[in-house]
């Protein structure tokens, strides 16, 4: 979608057709919790974030209003000692703020917070930007409930594609099939992970901050339009397939009441399923955009790493920049 998106804005009489297996957004990206925070390992991640979250705030402000929200943080370490060097920003001990959480927060007085912001997207008003923008468009066709089984070359410039009983020709392609990538790309070193998310039935209050867990890989989101608040977890499973993501599974449990054991006090039952599913993962954690070993204007682009979503305007313009499309003219309003 941000592919297509990222194309369309600067070549808005360009014909796209966007095929999608199931419906727009069906993937991973519904499923994401689509947070940016502070904390991000490495610089050149940095740089994929920063860009990234450069272009959501400008579509947030010429378009898609509400969406992209800024919230305060407090990141949650055991002790002082713990706080890595980099991590910058107002330290407080326990007594300054462990007042300020949750009443079903556990409280450890030992713990020290370190301050700081994060940035909130609704994957679902995302996918419903995207589809109404696409809808309002006739340079785009949009076949959901149709999958794309072979791409081959045509002549010297188009593919033929193979998706159900239809045929199409296209000069370029970005394949961004998510978590199962095409074989045919030859991955080297991209895994699936799963990642699973859990609903807290508490009722947050606006004044309330996401808590990020930095060493449990675990972060608590505050989300007060629904009333609850959401658990993601660092799941450990690996390779897995498309047939093993669609129910919770008692290693999921485990890890929500491992990390409730340690930081929650709550009744039983309030845990409740939240979204799993998997992503793709590079070994160094930044998105992967290849070329097909023998078609070079098809490329795949994913591997978000967890965090797909937040990098996806960089993704695509990835993407495209390998499919030799010209993509640095400054963004348009959408058209
Ligand atoms: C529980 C959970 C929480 C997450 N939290 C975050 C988060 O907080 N922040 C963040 O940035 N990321 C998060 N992620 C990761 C993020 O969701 C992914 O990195 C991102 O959505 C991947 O986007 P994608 O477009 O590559 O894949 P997808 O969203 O999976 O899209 C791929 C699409 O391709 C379609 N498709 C596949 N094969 C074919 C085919 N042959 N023909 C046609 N269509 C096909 C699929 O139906 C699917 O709709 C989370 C993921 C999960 C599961």
């Amino acid at each position: 979608m941000m592919t297509a998106q990222r194309y369309l804005e600067r070549f808005p009489n360009k014909r796209v057709l966007l095929v999608e297996k199931e419906y727009l957004g069906a993937g991973a990206t519904v499923k994401s919790g689509v947070l940016a925070s502070d904390l991000v390992e490495t610089p050149e991640l940095r740089t994929w974030s920063d860009e990234s979250q450069a272009y959501y705030e400008l579509i947030q402000f010429t378009t898609i209003r509400d969406i992209y929200q800024p919230l305060s943080a407090y990141y949650l370490y055991e002790s002082a000692d713990r706080v890595p060097n980099g991590h910058t920003g107002d330290q407080m001990a326990g007594g300054q703020f462990i007042h300020k959480l949750p009443s079903w927060l556990a409280r450890n007085t030992g713990m020290v917070a370190v301050t700081g912001k994060a940035r909130y997207i609704n994957p679902q008003d995302l996918i419903t930007h995207f589809a109404r923008c696409f809808a309002r468009n006739k340079s785009i066709k949009v076949l959901e409930q149709t999958t794309v089984e072979h791409i081959e070359p045509f002549g010297n410039d188009l593919h033929l594609v193979k998706a159900g009983k239809e045929l199409f020709y296209a000069n370029a392609i970005a394949v961004c099939t998510g978590p199962w990538p095409f074989d045919s790309f030859g991955m080297k070193g991209l895994r699936n992970k799963r990642i699973v998310s859990f609903i807290i039935d508490e009722v947050p209050v606006s004044s309330d901050r996401v808590l990020y867990f930095p060493e449990e890989g675990a972060f608590l989101l505050p989300q007060e339009d629904k009333n609850q608040w959401l658990l993601s977890v660092t799941s450990t499973q690996w390779d897995v397939s498309a047939d093993d993501v669609f129910d919770f599974r008692s290693d999921d449990w485990a890890l929500a009441f491992r990390f409730a054991n340690k930081y929650l006090s709550l009744e039983h039952g309030a845990i409740q399923p939240g979204n799993v599913f998997c992503d793709a993962y590079s070994p160094n954690k930044i998105p992967v955009i290849k070329h097909h070993p023998t078609m070079k204007r098809v490329v795949y682009a994913g591997g978000g790493s967890g965090r797909g979503v937040r990098l996806a305007p960089v993704i695509a313009l990835e993407a495209l920049k390998a499919l030799d499309i010209e993509v640095e003219a400054p963004l348009n309003k959408y058209t």
